[in-house]
């Protein structure tokens, strides 16, 4: 890459946080990709949601709240970008309402992200994107496993005998053999369910499953232990259902479930993911519309999407 062709945020010791245009982070929006370490990603598409509505506002949301984002992390000790050039991409096409039309769309738009070499973090839309993201994922990198935080495991066969909603896109990745399984965890699932043999669902897979009660009983650092051993140095990708989080720090979302995480358990999560081979990411599930005043939910989306990005330059650092 050449040193002009570097995209980073705006000078905020110039240009204050609160003027310009809301890209994520206030970067330039590029699509040429040519050069580009990341992109972010908007699929505001929520025509799979079976309960609440409205994620289609999450790519804006998220964007106006990622304002504050500076350069340097310090918790992982990476300045973004003196390693990374990153852009907003903007958002790909969909046709609200038509859900397979959209999931085609988005498999094509992602495909070009992902054929470019820059690493995509995807801002949804509901989960069911995860399933068009993971097809345009395994077209290049094969099956890959699968890092999944959501309190539910969005693995069951069908919703109103539909079987593409929020709540099926990774029975169709499993069935597709878009998921390395043996490699793949899913992560803080709880709430009540429909029946006892929902809760085996993950394991009938082949996916490890760290349950919320049983995250809580062993830890996060416990956690990130397990889901590093089962993933290896493969590909992986990282799926993060806002829902995981507990409803008192993130309640703008479809299918809230007490008894989560906090807004520090998760990004310890994350954070907890450096060092992997991680080719993705997509955050899901956020709801701007039912976000109280203040928009905590669209904040700890921004700084999870923060914390993706951070990873990103991290690995890119220890390559070079
Ligand atoms: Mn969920
Ligand atoms: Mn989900």
């Amino acid at each position: 890459m050449t040193p002009d062709k570097r995209y980073r945020p705006i000078d905020a010791m110039v240009y204050p946080r609160f003027s310009g245009i809301r890209t994520f982070m206030r970067l330039p929006y590029v699509t040429d990709l040519t050069g580009v370490d990341f992109a972010v990603v908007g699929v505001p598409f929520d025509t799979g949601g079976t309960f609440r509505v409205g994620a289609r506002f999450g790519p804006e949301g998220i964007r106006s709240q990622s304002t504050l984002l500076r350069p340097y992390n310090p918790a992982l000790k990476v300045p973004i970008f003196d390693i990374c050039s990153g852009v907003d991409y903007g958002d790909l096409p969909v046709i609200p309402g038509y859900l397979p039309e959209s999931h085609k769309q988005i498999t094509e738009g992602a495909a070009a992200v992902f054929a470019s070499g820059a690493t995509p973090v995807f801002l949804g839309g509901d989960h069911s994107v995860s399933l068009p993201l993971l097809r345009a994922a395994a077209g290049k990198h094969g099956p890959v496993a699968l890092i999944h935080f959501d309190s539910h495991s969005d693995l069951w066969p069908a919703y109103f005998g539909g079987k593409d909603t929020h709540g099926t896109p990774f029975r169709r990745a499993y069935e597709e053999g878009l998921l390395d399984t043996a490699r793949s965890s899913q992560i803080g699932l709880r709430g009540s369910l429909y029946d006892e043999s929902d809760a085996l669902m993950t394991t009938e897979v082949g996916m490890q499953l760290i349950t919320g009660p049983e995250l809580h009983e062993i830890g996060v650092k416990e956690t990130i232990r397990r889901v590093k051993e089962r993933v290896g140095d493969g590909p992986a990708y990282v799926t993060f259902d806002i829902d995981f989080v507990d409803p008192a720090y993130a309640p703008a979302t479809g299918t809230p479930e007490v008894g989560g995480f906090t807004s520090a358990q998760c990004l310890q999560l994350v954070r907890g993911l450096a060092g992997l081979n991680l080719i993705g990411f997509d955050l899901v599930e956020v709801m701007p519309p039912y976000d109280p005043q203040g928009n905590v939910t669209c904040l700890l989306a921004a700084n999870l999407v923060y914390e993706f990005i951070s990873l990103i330059a991290l690995s890119r650092k220890n390559k070079t």
